[in-house]
């Protein structure tokens, strides 16, 4: 009986009438969508997996915000966040990691639309030569088509074939984000000296990866909020105390810097529940934040902590498939 049930429930939400409605039947809450890259991903040789979805597919995801929710900006968060009952479905637009699609393709559509976000920025990326590991690995696998390649630690060799790259790199670095005793760095290092004549810096250069920070100060000139994702990326919850209060508080301060505007918001690198913790999240308030963002995939219902703010991260054209994916664990 109760798989029967499951079974209609499944295909009620399957069906696409549902899909459109069912927006209005959501709990009342805050509902932050976060997004990584805009583009076609068949275009670039770094990381695919990464891409949220293509333009014409983020305005449209940009129309059902607008019409389904009320859009705030993090001030109007910062005071949803303490009140004990929310009467309203909030939405907020968020990105992650400053790629150059941020600015070519999802700013102007947010203009268009009327829409302000909020971006956040690992600021060793903006206007550098760094490029991220995933990236990189993803480049260096998809340059070696026809060769096989060896994870740290483990004697069995992985074969890369033209007609499953994609897969196999999507493989390849989930397989490395778990090896125990291995960083995703010793992963990314071994594979280097494995193929030490691919050079993805200054591919990354040429296709410039990433915003500039004069791209950056446009943007934020144009009415979207900037945001720290810290200097390097690294998963906050394994560095020391003073190398967090380094990766927090100086990427506020280098972005004030460069932007001459007060930065009051963080998003945690990766962002899973395991990535930070409660040292994380009293050096992200005593250095002057007033929100953090994690990437837990529910919405936000009162009481909000305002340093735990939970984010749908966006990798469906389906927008209600997003949201509906996790509903049920929330
Ligand atoms: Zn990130």
């Amino acid at each position: 009986m109760f798989k029967k049930l499951k079974r209609l429930a499944r295909r009620l939400l399957a069906s696409t009438f549902l899909r459109r409605y069912m927006w209005f039947f959501l709990p009342k809450g805050v509902y932050v969508f976060n997004y990584h890259r805009i583009g076609d991903s068949a275009l670039t040789d770094f990381d695919r997996d990464i891409f949220s979805c293509r333009q014409d597919v983020f305005k449209q995801h940009l129309e059902t915000i607008s019409q389904h929710f009320t859009l705030v900006d993090t001030r109007e968060l910062a005071r949803i966040a303490k009140l004990p009952k929310l009467t309203r479905k909030y939405a907020m637009v968020t990105f992650d990691d400053g790629y150059l699609d941020n600015y070519t393709l999802a700013y102007p559509a947010m203009r268009e639309q009327n829409v302000a976000g909020v971006f956040f920025l690992p600021t060793s990326l903006i206007s550098g030569m760094d490029i991220p590991w995933w990236d990189e690995m993803a480049f260096i696998l998809r340059s070696n088509v026809g060769n096989s390649v060896t994870l740290p630690g483990e004697p069995d060799s992985v074969m890369l074939h033209e007609n499953s790259i994609d897969k196999d790199i999507r493989q390849f670095i989930y397989r490395a984000k778990r090896l125990e005793d291995y960083s995703a760095q010793d992963v990314l290092e071994h594979v280097r000296q494995q193929f030490p004549d691919v050079d993805p810096k200054s591919q990354a250069a040429q296709d410039q990866l990433f915003m500039s920070w004069q791209q950056v100060k446009d943007m934020a000139d144009g009415g979207m909020e900037i945001g720290s994702h810290t200097i390097n990326h690294h998963i906050l919850a394994r560095l020391s105390e003073e190398e967090q209060r380094h990766e927090i508080a100086d990427s506020k301060a280098i972005i004030e810097e460069e932007l001459q505007v007060p930065v009051t918001v963080i998003a945690y690198p990766v962002g899973r529940h395991h990535c930070f913790d409660d040292l994380t999240k009293s050096i992200v308030k005593e250095s002057g934040y007033q929100l953090g963002f994690n990437n837990e995939p529910h919405y936000n219902a009162s009481p909000i902590d305002p340093y735990d703010i939970n984010r749908f991260s966006v990798n469906d054209d389906d927008l209600a498939k997003v949201v509906l994916n996790t509903m049920g664990s929330s």
